[in-house]
């Protein structure tokens, strides 16, 4: 549910503007107006729509024909453009969001499930972290600091009663 709305959100932020899509009907109007020479106004057009293939005007000049003509594949190449431009958008933003579903997995496999102890190399058990920043199974620490007092990692000085066991860590 969530990621429908997600995507219906997406969706409109891509959609054209009010403006340029009521631009885009004038200029192809205006376009099929210098083709055919029929219904300067829109709402003629609108209104008489079933005609406008069946009905050029004797004396509709064949230049205006030809600007119409062009005028058309200009529009047809913008729209094609505009179309281009927004798949691409689509399509970045759901990579994008594909890179970061994966990233959310990865860090939250590493903080939830598995701390590794520099130690016994293994999934910290009671994680603790020595002041340097650090972090070992408690009893692998313990076991060092009573043999040498400092990290076993980058030797700086620790003491047994510096240690920080991390309980809301896992
Ligand atoms: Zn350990
Ligand atoms: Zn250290």
């Amino acid at each position: 549910m969530y990621q429908q709305q997600n995507q219906t959100q997406k969706l409109l932020k891509y959609l054209p503007d009010i403006n340029d899509v009521v631009e885009g009907i004038q200029d192809f109007h205006l376009a099929i107006f210098l083709i055919q020479g029929t219904y300067f106004e829109i709402s003629k057009r609108l209104t008489q729509i079933q005609f406008i293939f069946n009905r050029i005007p004797p004396n509709h000049n064949i230049k205006y024909k030809r600007i119409g003509q062009a005028y058309l594949l200009l529009l047809f190449l913008q729209f094609t453009k505009y179309l281009y431009n927004f798949i691409q958008k689509i399509n970045n933003e759901n990579i994008k969001d594909q890179v970061n579903k994966e990233r959310n997995i990865t860090t939250n496999e590493s903080n939830d499930k598995f701390t590794q102890c520099l130690i016994c190399y293994d999934n910290s058990t009671n994680v603790t972290c020595t002041p340097c920043g650090h972090l070992f199974c408690w009893d692998c620490i313990m076991q060092q600091i009573n043999l040498k007092q400092q990290c076993p990692i980058c030797r700086s000085d620790c003491q047994a009663q510096q240690l920080i066991q991390l309980y809301n860590y896992n």
